[in-house]
């Protein structure tokens, strides 16, 4: 979660950290802060709340200090204060650290360094880094660093300065994200290449158990035996970031809006039409293994478990594959054999889920072929499997997942299409899969086009405090991801449940102030959905269905609709959703919510 930003070159460093800072805000955060150095002197300066309190702090500060570190936080250990906010500082006020992640060990380290003397300020985790570094540091902070990595466990992006060493400023990276930004006589470090944006395109992507050691005149990469490494510089194209609303009035929206072209982006160029068969380039190098796996685990969490639930639907309907569908954070605590019939499918929209990376290295520990469906280039899921493929929807900067939802939706269904061809599935079914496909974009638009009378209807739901989401078959995982959506920006409870349950116990809950949002297409099994609607509506139960046109008597029985193009039942998720995202937009909308940035809530969770 959270972000890190650091800077070593001649320009004064302040405005660099807090233009930085502002560019990771939407990782999400509850504090922030930042030290910099001007004659051997340490500035510290933190504050709770937005960057705009910490930049308002920054403004009656001259210095014209050209180096520092800043930081984000996401409060894990701790609560949000200006104490706990990072930098972290050892006893002598001349050591800064700032971290993302979660030190596991910490307790015992804290407890440690209470007994050679040490003070603890804070109730952070992160405090005990800067003490040990400390207790190391005789004139070599590399290997003051070094010695302290070899004594955390847990995930951890670290920055550390020291007073007394002019523009140095050390890097390691285990589990957290961090790039380093190469510029002319200048030197950057960021969670996010857009935080550094501004100043350079030119970035290394540092890996697990890597250090950089910064100055204003060269920067080293090592690893952690202090051994100097040579490392690519890549070039970051300046259009893959868009940090601008352009023209709408939340980040959400505009990727609401913008789903007829992250779904076109995710099938161009991968569909072979004359063959009624996808092409994924970036699983071409496990082409054979893949055409000879037996089962398919997909692992995920959050929005992502709710396209992988899907995708367990997508794949049993297009290829015969045994497929499995696990919460990341959980699949590392089943006790299981895999072997090389199964591949394990990881879906994260940023790539450095943390859950699902642990996810990912028990799977690897245990044999299988390791795939990535991911939406950041270059990130640790893409480098810990054996191929994926990149969404290629664009940053999503709105914390609650909109594009990239639909996107891994598609991009499951090219999977299942590339498969399912080499086991039972016909050139004419793949070639209607394509089809279908293919119509997307404009269905999408069409339904978009509504959004007025989507906000009108909104409106008229905002006051309640609860709502149940139900549906059957590809659609039972369509209610938990929209339930998801409603209660993330909108804070009001929302539960999806598989509609055959209802009467297992929910149904208890119902009466005139529990509406339901039942999500009914015209397919095999609407008429079973319509029972569960009639006895929903025996109880008082408020309707609101999402249904295509030609379902007439769903539109009947609902007291209000949403009506979606009708397209094969494999695909129609695709469309149902997209205006239960609008809906709990206009929701969070009417009730004053910040939806960009939820409350508790962080864009990237790599924290585990
Ligand atoms: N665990 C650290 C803390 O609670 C860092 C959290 C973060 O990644 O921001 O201070």
């Amino acid at each position: 979660m959270c972000g890190i930003i650091c800077y070593s070159g001649s320009k004064k460093a302040i405005p660099i950290l807090i233009n930085g800072l502002k560019k990771l805000e939407y990782r999400g955060y509850d504090s922030a802060g930042l030290s910099v150095i001007e004659d051997k002197t340490p500035i510290t300066i933190k504050s709770e709340g937005k960057v705009s309190n910490l930049e308002a702090k920054t403004s009656n500060i001259t210095t014209n200090a050209s180096y520092g570190i800043a930081h984000t936080r996401w409060a894990t250990h701790g609560r949000p204060s200006e104490i706990n906010a990072h930098p972290q500082l050892d006893n002598k006020n001349k050591i800064c650290v700032v971290h993302n992640g979660i030190i596991e060990n910490y307790k015992d380290l804290k407890y440690e360094l209470i007994n050679k003397g040490y003070i603890f300020i804070s109730d952070t985790d992160t405090e005990v880094i800067a003490h040990l570094i400390d207790m190391y540091f005789t004139d070599d902070l590399e290997i003051a660093v070094l010695k302290t990595v070899e004594r955390l466990s847990g995930t951890f992006g670290l920055a550390v300065i020291h007073a007394d060493i002019d523009h140095k400023i050390i890097i390691v990276k285990r589990g957290s994200p961090i790039v380093i930004g190469v510029g002319d006589n200048e030197f950057f470090a960021a969670s996010d290449p857009i935080a550094i944006s501004d100043y350079t395109n030119k970035i290394i992507v540092l890996n697990d158990d890597e250090m950089a050691v910064l100055n204003s005149k060269e920067y080293f990469i090592k690893n952690l035996r202090n051994e100097v490494l040579k490392k690519n510089i890549k070039i970051v194209d300046k259009d893959s970031y868009s940090n601008d609303k352009k023209g709408f009035e939340s980040f959400m929206l505009k990727e609401i809006f913008e789903q007829p072209i992250s779904i076109k982006n995710a099938f161009r160029g991968r569909i072979i039409e004359s063959e009624g068969v996808s092409k994924l380039g970036g699983l071409e190098p496990v082409l054979e293994r893949l055409k000879s796996i037996k089962k398919l685990i997909i692992v995920s969490c959050g929005t992502s478990f709710y396209s992988g639930k899907l995708g367990r639907y997508i794949f049993e309907s297009l290829t015969e594959l045994d497929v499995e569908v696990e919460i990341a954070s959980e699949f590392r605590y089943r006790k299981f054999t895999l072997d090389k019939d199964v591949a394990v499918l990881a879906l994260s929209q940023s790539g450095e889920t943390a859950d699902t990376i642990a996810a990912l290295k028990e799977a690897k520990r245990k044999g299988a072929l390791l795939l990535g469906m991911v939406n950041e280039v270059g990130t640790t899921i893409t480098q810990l499997t054996d191929a994926g493929v990149y969404n290629h929807a664009g940053s999503e900067i709105g914390v609650a997942s909109t594009k990239i939802y639909t996107s891994q939706l598609v991009l499951l269904t090219l999977m299942g299409l590339l498969i399912g061809r080499y086991h039972g599935l016909s050139f004419i079914e793949g070639k209607s899969i394509i089809d279908g496909i293919k119509k997307l974009p404009e269905q999408i638009k069409e339904i978009l086009s509504n959004a007025k009378n989507i906000q009108k209807v909104s409106k008229k739901y905002a006051h309640f405090r609860d709502f149940l989401y139900i549906g059957r078959l590809y659609n039972y995982p369509t209610a938990m991801e929209a339930a998801l959506k409603l209660k993330e920006i909108s804070y009001i409870h929302a539960e999806g449940y598989p509609a055959g349950e209802m009467k297992h116990g929910p149904i208890s809950l119902i009466d005139e102030n529990f509406p339901t949002v039942a999500i009914a297409p015209d397919d095999e099994v609407m008429d079973k959905m319509l029972s569960n609607i009639e006895q929903i509506k025996a109880r008082n139960g408020k309707i609101l269905s999402v249904t295509n046109s030609s379902a007439k008597k769903v539109i009947e029985i609902s007291d209000d609709i949403f009506i979606v193009p009708k397209t094969i039942p494999v695909l129609q998720p695709i469309l149902n959703i997209i205006p239960l995202q609008l809906f709990a937009y206009y929701i969070a909308k009417e009730k004053g919510r910040n939806i960009d940035k939820p409350r508790n809530l962080a864009k990237s969770v790599t924290v585990e």
